[in-house]
C-alpha cells in the first residue's frame, strides 16, 4: 500500500458513509519508521503524523519540521504527567487523556503555558487490563470532569481488541460520544479504517499500511 492507496480508500469509505471527500482526518503513524520512509510521506505532500511516545517524537520531528512547514502532529499513545509539558509544546492534539490526574496535569499546564492541544479521552471500549483508558462505565462522569477543568476535548478515542469485531467497539465509542456530546471519533487502524468511517470516524490513524512493516518491535 502506500498513502495515495489508502487515501483513496479513505475517500470510497466517506463517499460510502455519506460523508463528504476529506472529512475525515488521515493519521499517518510514524513510530518506529525509518526517517527515510517519514521523509518520503512528507514529500508526497502529506503533513499529518501520529507518534505513540513523546521520547521519540521530540527526537524525530524538530529535525522535520525546520524542513517541511504546517506539520500536524498527535500523541496516539499513553501519556506519563512528567512528558506533559514536552507533549503540549510539540502535538497539536493528544489521543490519549485517559486519568484524572493527567487531565489535571494537563489543565494545570495549559493554564500556566496559555496553551492547550485538541484532547480526545481514551475509553478502554474492550475493558483490558493491559490496555490504557478509561473505562466505558466511567465516561460519562469523566468527560464531565475534564470539561469542568475547562480543557478543550473535541473526542473519543479507541483501540478495539486484537481478538474482536472492532465494530462493535466503535459502535460503542460512537454511542459514547453521542450522549456526551462530543464530534470527535478517533478510531480505525490500518486493518480497519474503513469499518471505523463506517461508523462515524472523525480521525483515522494509519501505520503500517502507509510505511509497511514497522521494522524495529514495539516496546
Ligand atoms: C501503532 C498504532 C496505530 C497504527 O497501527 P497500524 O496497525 O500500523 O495502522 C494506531 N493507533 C495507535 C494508538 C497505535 O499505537
Amino acid at each position: 500500500m502506500s498513502l495515495q492507496d489508502i487515501t483513496a480508500r479513505i475517500t470510497k469509505a466517506e463517499t460510502a458513509a455519506g460523508q463528504p471527500a476529506g472529512s475525515v482526518k488521515l493519521i499517518a503513524v510514524s513510530k518506529v519508521q525509518p526517517n527515510e520512509r517519514v521523509q518520503a510521506v512528507l514529500e508526497q505532500g502529506h503533513r499529518c503524523f501520529g507518534e505513540n511516545r513523546v521520547q521519540e517524537a521530540v527526537g524525530k520531528w524538530p529535525n522535520f519540521m525546520e524542513q517541511f512547514s504546517d506539520i500536524d502532529l498527535h500523541l496516539i499513545g499513553p501519556l506519563q504527567t512528567n512528558k506533559a509539558r514536552q507533549a503540549i509544546e510539540l502535538f497539536s492534539t493528544i489521543h490519549s487523556v485517559d486519568r484524572p490526574k493527567l487531565a489535571k496535569t494537563l489543565a494545570r499546564l495549559a493554564q500556566e503555558m496559555g496553551t492547550c492541544p485538541v484532547l480526545f479521552i481514551q475509553v478502554n471500549t474492550g475493558e483490558e487490563d493491559q490496555k490504557a483508558g478509561i473505562l466505558p462505565a466511567e465516561a460519562d462522569a469523566f468527560i464531565a470532569e475534564c470539561r469542568d477543568l475547562d480543557l478543550p476535548v473535541q473526542g473519543l478515542m479507541c483501540i478495539p481488541p486484537v481478538e474482536e469485531e472492532p465494530s462493535l467497539h466503535f459502535a460503542l465509542l460512537a454511542k459514547i460520544a453521542e450522549r456526551n456530546g462530543l464530534v470527535g471519533l478517533s478510531m480505525g487502524m490500518s486493518g480497519d479504517f474503513e469499518q471505523a468511517i463506517a461508523l462515524g470516524a472523525t480521525h483515522v490513524r494509519v501505520g503500517s499500511a502507509i510505511f509497511g512493516a514497522r521494522v524495529k518491535p514495539e516496546e
